[in-house]
């Protein structure tokens, strides 16, 4: 099993390597994103350990260009913090997992195996519900033909929906998976959001695409809400 570890601190790097050497893995270590972009390319590793923090392009940029670059060598991604936000955009990016630093070799090994498991597949890039388009990695979003521009706060939004379709989510479910800051949350935030989004995705188009379901919270529908 090869694997690349993509790491600018050399003493982790190192040590990483040793260890999965010493464990019967060939590892290779990049220790800048342009050298992990480079090598992600041109070699075939069963995976990549990407650590988020790296001088130039940065792990979330190195991950979304190997994705946009057919490359779906599984990605684990290391974080060095536990937040929420990481997490998302780090699998938003095309991660296939991630661990926060710091973590035990044997965690990242047993990740690493589960990993390779899995292979490297490839998923669309584009999300799609009904007519409606949101690619991640552009950041743009398309009712049929026609773009829609929303603000960072509007596409995080829709993104948690277009991800669970057809599924209700909670208003903390959607703080969780659209917003980071702790001062933002409040549920009433949601609230606001939505009616924003609405008045974007649903009403110049004539649809009725996010449900509210009293009670519990809103739904995006399956079929676009036509
Ligand atoms: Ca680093």
């Amino acid at each position: 099993m090869r694997v690349l570890i993509v790491e600018d601190e050399t003493k982790l790097a190192g040590l990483l390597r040793r260890a999965l050497s010493e464990d019967g893995y060939l590892a290779d270590v990049a220790a800048t994103g342009d050298e992990a972009l480079w090598r992600g390319r041109s070699s075939a590793y069963d995976a990549i350990v990407l650590d988020v923090m790296l001088p130039g392009a940065d792990g979330f940029e190195v991950c979304r260009q190997l994705r946009a670059a057919g490359v779906w060598t599984p990605v684990l991604m290391l974080t060095a913090r536990d937040a929420v936000a990481d997490r998302v955009t780090g699998l938003d990016a095309g991660a296939d997992d991630y661990l926060t630093k710091p973590f035990s070799l044997e965690e990242l090994f047993a990740r690493l195996r589960a990993l390779a498991r899995r292979g490297a597949s490839a998923r669309p890039a584009v999300l799609e519900v009904g007519d409606l388009r949101l690619d991640p990695a552009t950041r743009q979003v398309w009712r049929g033909e026609r773009e829609i521009c929303l603000s960072a706060k509007e596409l995080a939004l829709l993104e948690a929906f277009m991800r669970r379709p057809g599924r209700v989510l909670s208003r903390f479910e959607l703080l969780e998976h659209a917003w980071d800051e702790e001062y933002e949350r409040r549920s009433n935030v949601v609230d606001v959001y939505v009616r924003y989004l609405r008045e974007k995705i649903d009403r110049p188009f004539g649809r009725n695409s996010i449900e509210t379901v009293r009670g519990a919270g809103y739904r995006l529908r399956q079929d676009g809400g036509v």
